[in-house]
């Protein structure tokens, strides 16, 4: 019994692996508006962001005809302020990133970018201000310049360079056999896992969007790819505004803010030291189980 499940287990952990590889392109392409334009308001205006401070106000959702995944939620992610949603497989926690670029829009409620209806105003504007980090990062095929100006188109070559400083990736960079003009994709060469997030970061810092997306992976990396990896992104959420769903217990002992969503609803908010010492929250359940990651 055991040897016939355990292939299909395997298969299965592929198939959610590789949805997640479509959803991180199709979030990607969304934010960098390779995708055919959406329904937009005729004469809507720009977005204009000072603070940067992100509120979901009563937001529901489905995915289709299918059952609300979020439910009446309220969140507020202050401006330059980090904001983690935690909670168990299949909370909602990335249908609620996928909701801030537009990629879909809320059955009810709205979502605010300092006190604008972002259904309101233009998406270019709107995806301007959003960058968006995944943690199984996409490349593109192309050289590895082109990787990260995809960021932002018009960006000169220093700025590229910069962005690729700021990700800890310069100097894996100039050792590639032709530095920044190194093809990757599938026909070009081999980046380790490492090495490839910071590039998606280089990219995300290169578009010097106020407002951060981030989708932490749970698989782990080698301890010396997760320090540089670290590190660039410590780089990369300085002084944003960051939203992230955490899987790493640093990442969410560091945030100034964790939600702790089940089943579509917030369950609980707070910091790691006010969560953690409510005997029977959920938090404190979920850090328990969580304490070896
Ligand atoms: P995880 O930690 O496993 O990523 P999550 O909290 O991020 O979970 P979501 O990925 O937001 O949860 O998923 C919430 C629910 O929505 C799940 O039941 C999931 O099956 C469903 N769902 C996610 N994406 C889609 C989609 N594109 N179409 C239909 N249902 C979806």
């Amino acid at each position: 019994l055991l040897m016939a499940y355990d292939p299909a287990r395997r298969l299965a952990k592929l198939q959610v692996q590789m949805e997640r590889a479509v959803v991180n392109a199709r979030m990607i392409y969304a934010l960098l508006d390779l995708q055919p334009q959406q329904r937009e308001r005729p004469g809507a205006p720009d977005l204009v962001v000072s603070e940067a401070r992100v509120e979901l106000k009563g937001v529901t959702f489905r995915y289709g005809e299918g059952d609300a995944i979020l439910k009446a939620v309220d969140i507020v992610a202050e401006g330059g302020k980090t904001t983690a949603l935690v909670g168990p497989s299949g909370a909602g926690k990335s249908t609620i990133i996928s909701l801030i670029p537009r990629f879909y829009d809320p059955s009810e409620g709205a979502i605010l970018i300092d006190g604008q209806d972002i259904s309101q105003v233009t998406k270019a504007s709107l995806r301007q201000h959003l960058a968006y980090v995944s943690q199984q990062p996409y490349l593109f095929e192309g050289t590895i310049r082109d990787n990260i100006r995809y960021g932002r188109p018009e960006a000169s070559d220093a700025e590229v360079e910069e962005a690729a400083r700021l990700a800890y990736a310069h100097d894996f960079i100039l050792a590639q056999p032709q530095s920044y003009e190194t093809p990757v994709g599938e026909n070009g060469v081999t980046l380790s896992g490492g090495q490839r997030q910071r590039l998606s970061i280089a990219r995300a810092l290169v578009r010097r969007a106020p407002i951060l997306l981030l989708d932490e992976a749970t698989s782990a990396l080698d301890n010396e790819s997760e320090a540089a990896v670290q590190k660039a992104l410590d780089t990369a959420m300085k002084g944003r505004t960051v939203v992230v769903v955490a899987h790493r217990l640093s990442t969410i002992v560091k945030a100034d803010k964790i939600i702790v969503m089940a089943e579509g609803r917030v369950m609980e908010e707070g910091n790691h030291e006010s969560l953690a010492r409510r005997p029977d929250g959920l938090y404190a359940r979920l850090n328990n189980l969580q304490a070896p990651v």
